[in-house]
């Protein structure tokens, strides 16, 4: 029988915030034509705890809408690194993020006062800036390499004799 070839943690939490965003109602256009519906994990430092999770949307209780759905980055939603660092109850330093898209300058200052080490993200956000600010001030970042294929095939696949 061939060994199960298991995932490492990292790409645990990427599927994880990749599957956060979907819960998300903003329905605003990115620059590469796709709603940005963002997922947000935050772990401890040696990744064996999660300490929050988010996604990009209105506030609780308002509309699930955006303010304005045609502006670039201030749509009125609340970003999900926002949401998962206001949710977030552990201040304990070196946090590590996942986030499907590398965070804007504004988020990246917010991850910068709440005690990150480390940021993975999935896709480049059109403005680099934000990657930029995390490395000014010494927070690692890394993007992790997920096919479309890898994530379908696997997601699935990995929870053995389950079809969906
Ligand atoms: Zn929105
Ligand atoms: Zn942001």
């Amino acid at each position: 029988m061939e060994r199960h070839q298991r995932i490492t943690k990292e790409e645990m939490y990427m599927r994880m915030a990749i599957i956060l965003s979907a819960r998300s109602t903003c329905q605003r256009i990115g620059s590469d034509g796709q709603v940005k519906r963002v997922g947000c994990v935050i772990t401890n430092s040696d990744l064996s705890n999660i300490l929050s999770v988010g996604y990009n949307g209105n506030a609780a209780g308002l509309p699930d809408e955006c303010t304005d759905p045609n502006m670039p980055g201030n749509c009125g939603c609340l970003h999900a690194e926002e949401n998962a660092i206001s949710k977030c109850r552990s201040h304990e330093r070196d946090k590590i993020m996942f986030t499907t898209d590398s965070p804007c300058p504004r988020c990246a200052k917010f991850i910068i006062n709440n005690g990150f080490s480390k940021v993975y993200f999935l896709r480049e956000y059109r403005d680099a800036t934000g990657l930029d600010l995390l490395r000014q001030v010494g927070i690692e970042t890394s993007p992790i390499e997920l096919t479309k294929n890898s994530i379908l095939n696997r997601m699935f696949t990995d929870i053995q004799g389950w079809q969906p």
